[in-house]
């Protein structure tokens, strides 16, 4: 084995047996994978600015700038071969890493399937250095006039890898990769001011004042910024606090869920299991996550903090207090407050499950599921008011979500109450109010329903069983409709297309982003068929703009419901409004569209009698 060869300055080749021992590989494989290894070197490199600009959502471009150290001339020459990195000498290294990259194998592997120009200036050297390499060869070598700091450009990636080049999507996909990945890096490092253009449009601008809060309005925007709510929780040697999105408010992954621990960004997974857990039962849709920016500080006694490959993690004394602590911090801010009104029903659909679970068997086998409820619920009541008698204050049929009722679903004491379907199913409408709520009466008290959402969630339940079943409910067309569609939406249709026809929407390609459609989801009024569609796809192209993704066929079932769905301002007659809350009864989720929006409000006889002081 050979001693690692030193240059001058601090750049050191490592030996094969180092390299090897070294992760197999460094995957490049998209360019929001270049921009992270070139951003965690300018961030390695001391930068306080950092500038990211791309062309093409990074295919044909991607600039990264820094006012970091930069590089002597031989280390620049030296950093883009193979296994050079200033980090480490020795395998034994490998164990005490301090910076984020380490392997030294990023610049030759972005080099060798790009055509990539490097200038570099360093304190130590009167002039900076420019050097192009080509498919991983210096084509040319030679001193410049440039401002202290690296700025690395990658042009034509993979343009000598077909292959690989096949696999990258659109401009507007690989876009939203790097977006996400330089807003949490500017979530993460918020001293680093960092700016992304696309072309000559300004993606993400973030001052790098210090201050998380500001990065998190940079990274999110304002309206974003106020879906956070404020967390805070401690107990001697431990603080938690930061900032969450109501559970209205998530996202597709969990880019956006970052940990602090003693000012350092981390990842851990006792951390995110706590969040998670407060979250339990706030979030329906699958797939979702909020935004978390949690700080713990900690007496560094109890944490050991270990810096890993690019992310560091952290080990705690006691995981079980922290787990407790985070849980309690976030659990508590959204209940108190942050997830209104949503909690309230969720909590309501919980209990209703809850309770079945305290049938006799014999009975769970015979009934169906809103029976169950019902008995449920009565011998529930029975058991209670044997036992204490029924309190006005702990009535149960009190849906409103009293502070003492706000409890960890978790905790299976509690008070008793109705289960909420049980309310919705003993109701009867009794007319409509602004051409927008149902109203309906229970022997509980007046319920108001939301009859676009309402409908919203009992389209996107039906069209959701027609898609996994594999049988959509559809009726065909007379006259097939031909839809010309525009480049963008073609391609979202295209993308989507066996998700539209999953749910009832029997169409085919027709030649370049032209579609024929002969057969509309049964729920559909065929004369409106074509602006439905249409209204549907604006809709997805919308969607896939603003969140820079591509749209998920979660997204397809949303998008329909919402435009099949009657409107507010629709005048109902009451058979249209029986039959709207009987479907809604019988759907697995009546309180919550799939929007996260509440569906229905209940005024109790309780609170009804309370204000116009009959209570007494
Ligand atoms: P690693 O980051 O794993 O060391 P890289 O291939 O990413 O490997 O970088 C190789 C070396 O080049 C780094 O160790 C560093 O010394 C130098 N380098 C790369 N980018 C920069 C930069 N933006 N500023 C200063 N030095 C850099
Ligand atoms: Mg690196």
């Amino acid at each position: 084995m050979s001693e690692p060869v030193v240059s001058q300055n601090s750049i050191v080749i490592l030996d094969e047996h180092t390299a090897n021992r070294i992760a197999a590989g460094e995957v490049i494989e998209r360019p929001a994978s270049v921009v992270k290894e070139l951003v965690e070197n300018s961030i390695d490199a001391g930068a306080t600015q950092v500038s990211v600009a791309l062309e093409d959502g990074g295919k044909e471009l991607i600039k990264v700038g820094d006012n970091g150290a930069g590089m002597p001339r031989e280390d620049a020459v030296v950093a883009l071969q193979r296994h050079a990195t200033s980090k480490i000498r020795s395998a034994e290294d490998l164990f005490a890493i301090r910076t984020l990259g380490f392997r030294g194998e990023a610049l030759p592997s972005i080099a060798s399937v790009s055509i990539m120009e490097l200038v570099t200036k360093h304190v130590s050297e009167p002039a900076a250095t420019r050097l192009e390499v080509e498919a991983g060869t210096i084509k040319n070598l030679e001193s410049v006039g440039a401002p202290q700091g690296t700025t690395v450009s990658v042009k034509r990636l993979f343009f000598n890898t077909p292959a690989r080049m096949k696999f990258l999507r659109s401009a507007q996909t690989e876009l939203s990769h790097i977006t996400e990945l330089v807003g949490r890096l500017a979530l993460c490092y918020p001293n680093i001011s960092f700016r992304l253009t696309h072309g000559p449009r300004e993606v993400m601008s973030v001052t790098g004042t210090g201050e998380v809060m500001n990065a998190a309005v940079s990274v999110f925007g304002r309206d974003v910024a106020k879906q956070l709510v404020p967390i805070e929780f401690s107990v001697p040697s431990l603080k938690v606090w930061g900032y969450v999105s109501k559970p209205s408010f998530t996202r597709a992954n969990r880019a956006y869920q970052v940990f602090f621990v003693n000012g350092r960004c981390i990842r851990n997974r006792t951390l995110l299991h706590a969040a998670d857990q407060a979250y339990r039962d706030l979030i329906i849709q699958q797939g979702r996550f909020p935004v978390l920016v949690i700080f713990v500080d900690i007496d560094p006694e109890l944490v050991d903090v270990n810096v890993h490959p690019t992310k560091a993690e952290v080990k705690f004394s006691s995981d079980q207090e922290i787990h407790s602590v985070v849980h309690k911090a976030v659990r508590e801010a959204l209940m108190s407050g942050g997830a209104m009104p949503t909690v309230s029903e969720a909590r309501q659909t919980r209990s209703a499950v809850t309770a079945r679970r305290d049938l006799p068997n014999h009975q769970s086998s015979l009934l169906p599921p809103e029976e169950a409820d019902v008995e449920a619920f009565r011998n529930a009541v029975l058991r209670r008011s044997e036992s204490q008698g029924t309190g006005t204050i702990d009535d149960p049929f009190d849906w409103s979500s009293r502070p003492q009722t706000v409890e960890a679903p978790e905790s299976p004491a509690g008070p008793v109450e109705m289960p909420a379907l049980v309310r919705l199913r003993n109701a009867r409408v009794i007319g409509q109010a602004r051409n927008t709520y149902i109203l309906a009466e229970s022997e509980d008290g007046v319920l108001i329903i939301d009859q676009h959402v309402a409908h919203e969630r009992v389209l996107y339940e039906q069209m959701k069983k027609s898609r996994d079943g594999g049988q959509a409910v559809m009726q065909g067309l007379v006259i097939p409709i031909t839809l010309e569609l525009s480049r963008r939406e073609g391609l979202v249709v295209g993308e989507r297309l066996d998700d539209l026809r999953a749910i009832g929407f029997d169409m085919e390609v027709f030649g370049r982003d032209a579609f024929v459609v002969r057969a509309v989801p049964a729920d559909a009024k065929p004369k409106e068929a074509e602006q439905l569609l249409r209204d549907i796809i604006s809709e997805l192209v919308e969607v896939s703009i603003a969140k820079h993704l591509m749209v998920r066929p979660e997204q397809v079932l949303i998008t329909s419901a919402c435009k099949m769905a009657i409107k507010a301002g629709d005048s109902l007659s009451m058979p249209e409004m029986e039959g709207l809350v009987k479907r809604l009864i019988a759907s697995d989720n009546p309180f919550v569209c799939p929007h996260g929006r509440p569906i229905l409000i209940s005024l109790t006889n309780w609170e009804l009698d309370r204000k116009f002081k009959r209570a007494g």
